[in-house]
């Protein structure tokens, strides 16, 4: 029987897959885009006409929906999954827990909508010729249109900014020496009243109330995810979006006419195992995902070969955090924009600090005290570049990391911030007791060559070609600030060099 072959099969929605999606259908090539997720139950979606919708995990939904699946070097080596239709994906490595999101749009669904450029200066340099901070400019300023992210204002009238709670501080500042992230948030254009508005690709989404665009999810699309913002433009250009279909392995094929991949998928909807053929694969499925399915495709199914770097530079961002307990009584800081903005110690504002409240909080059905507690503080999130030296290794079909925190400075920075802002307000910060990230980047990095990199600056892998790695673990270190805009800008980098180099056949 004859095979339907793609030009692209791209294997997950995420920041790295959904941009170069848009890009590679709209360029007049025939993409299949392969998510494990669900589409998941927002008015967006539901005005794209899509009718299988998951739900968030909002209300007593919260239970059921938050956690997709845990995996620990003492669980089976699938992991646990509790409900294939869970927001979050949680990795128990030694000292670290790394974290992921599944559903059509990826990590947007769980981000806070923060758009910044990485903040380490120079980020893009030194790694191959005609690639650097400069040439990186217009992707990212490109993404950030398409989101039509931007800074609030104080005609916002958003409530509970750091601008707002430290204008009068002697201790604290909104300003640290980061510029401050804009928002991919829909602002409303009457502050208080929010409206639906309807997106250029005629999808319906509600204003910002201030109230729930939460890392569990906006179901009023008021924080802009990749679904409606690059995939309802894209299915229309022709796009074939197959959710609930986990990729289990990749597998290149020579044959007469050259280089073709065999990308093998348990569709999760009916329990069959399918297969998709495609000239060119780009993977994205999430740092932690995409290491998972190279090293199987290299290891367990003997699909793919060579990647001597594979699994090196991984890295968490710095990521590290704690609850604030402020107790400032009447105060609900839940309210506002996911992230409530930059906050700097006067004097010490060098470290990437930012305080956001949880939004959505008082939908979470728990009991009123212990909403009320948790809404009269904050939480703190520290991030900063990382050493960036973890190793991730994959035995039995299992996935660890080997990280040494101590490693890196980044952390003993934000403790230090963390120990003058407990003690100079007086109030208490609960810290995590392990290291946590959803910032895992690296392992399928950049480099300039297979010595030094998984990835060449096409973001090809230098022994496999035409597969194209687009997500955060191509990043080549972390990128200090919130990563989506790192990666957008490499995927969107990625899916104009093939369109420009006029690889693949198109329709
Ligand atoms: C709570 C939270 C808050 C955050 N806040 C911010 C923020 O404000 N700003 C910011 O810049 N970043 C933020 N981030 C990080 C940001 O979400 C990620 O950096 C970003 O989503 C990573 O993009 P990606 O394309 O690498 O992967 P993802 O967005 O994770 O996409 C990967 C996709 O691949 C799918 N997938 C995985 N395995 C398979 C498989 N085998 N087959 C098929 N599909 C698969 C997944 O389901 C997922 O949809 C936040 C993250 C979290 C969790």
């Amino acid at each position: 029987m004859k095979k339907d072959i793609d030009d692209f099969v791209v294997i997950g929605s995420g920041f790295g897959g959904s941009i170069p999606a848009q890009k590679l259908v709209k360029a007049g090539y025939s993409v299949t885009l392969l998510e494990r997720g669900p589409w998941r139950n927002s008015l967006p979606v539901k005005s794209m006409g899509i009718s299988d919708r998951a739900s968030y995990p909002h209300g007593w939904k919260l239970y059921s929906h938050v956690l997709r699946t845990f995996h620990a070097g003492y669980m089976p080596k699938k992991g646990m999954t509790v409900n294939k239709y869970g927001l979050f994906e949680a990795f128990h490595h030694k000292g670290l827990i790394t974290a992921c999101t599944s559903g059509v749009g990826g990590g947007s669904h769980a981000y806070s909508g923060l758009h910044q450029r990485a903040t380490v200066p120079n980020f893009w340099d030194g790694y191959a010729e005609g690639l650097s901070d400069e040439t990186m400019e217009r992707h990212y300023v490109e993404v950030m249109e398409k989101f039509a992210s931007r800074k609030k204002t104080p005609e916002d009238k958003v409530p509970n900014t750091t601008a707002e709670l430290f204008a009068d501080s002697e201790l604290f500042t909104d300003k640290n020496n980061h510029d401050e992230p804009a928002n991919g948030i829909q602002f409303p254009e009457t502050p208080g009243q929010p409206k639906i508005v309807n997106t250029e690709a005629g999808v319906q989404r509600w204003e910002s109330s201030y109230d729930d665009d939460s890392f569990l999810g906006s179901p009023s699309g008021a924080k802009s995810s990749l679904d409606f913002i690059y995939l309802a433009e894209a299915i229309k250009d022709g796009l074939v979006v197959k959710d609930l279909c986990q990729v289990t392995s990749i597998n290149r094929i020579e044959n007469g006419e050259g280089t073709l991949y065999c990308v093998k998928v348990m569709d999760l909807a009916n329990s069959i195992e399918r297969e998709f053929y495609s000239r060119k694969v780009i993977l994205a499925a999430g740092a932690l995902n995409t290491n998972k399915l190279l090293f199987h495709s290299r290891d367990v199914a003997k699909g793919l070969s060579g990647m001597p770097q594979l699994g090196k530079n991984i890295g968490t961002n710095g990521d590290h955090g704690g609850y604030w307990a402020l107790q400032d009584e009447g105060k609900d800081y839940s309210k506002g924009l996911p992230i409530h903005g930059p906050i700097g110690i006067k004097g010490e504002e060098d470290t990437y600090t930012i305080a956001c409240g949880i939004p959505g909080l008082q939908h979470v059905p728990l009991p009123a005290s212990i909403k009320t507690k948790l809404s009269e503080g904050v939480i703190l999130a520290g991030m900063g570049q990382d050493a960036c030296d973890g190793v991730a290794s994959y035995k039995q079909g299992r996935l660890s990391i080997d990280y040494d925190a101590s490693n890196s400075k980044i952390f003993d920075d934000i403790n230090r911030c963390m120990d003058i802002a407990e003690q100079k307000s007086a109030k208490k910060i609960y810290r995590l007791p392990i290291n946590f990230t959803v910032h895992t980047c690296g392992g399928a990095h950049l480099g300039s060559s297979i010595e030094s990199g998984v990835i060449n600056a096409e973001g090809e892998v230098f022994d496999n070609p035409g597969l194209y790695v687009t997500d955060g673990a191509a990043l080549p270190a972390s990128p200090g600030g919130p990563p989506s805009m790192p990666i957008a800008a490499w995927a969107s980098h990625v899916a104009e060099g093939i369109i420009s180099r006029g690889e693949a056949g198109k329709r």
